[in-house]
């Protein structure tokens, strides 16, 4: 099966980081207005909604079907 689902559903609740949740700290990410390149262009591709968030402790951004 093609992947053609790269990106999860976006939590219920607030939208934790993994990264920092590996190192034991709950941070809540940040809606971010800029998708990354390649997210957009799956999106335009798929006519899916995305939405990335960024984490204000490690910066790490990761991006969520909204639809
Ligand atoms: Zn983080």
């Amino acid at each position: 099966m093609a992947n053609n689902q790269p990106y999860p559903q976006i939590p219920d609740g607030p939208v934790l980081c993994d990264t920092c949740s590996r190192t034991g700290s709950k941070v809540e990410m940040e809606p971010h207005k800029a998708l990354p390149a390649e997210a957009r262009k799956w999106a335009e591709e798929q006519d899916a909604e995305l939405q990335s968030y960024r984490c204000p402790e490690c910066e790490s951004v990761q991006v969520f079907r909204v639809d």
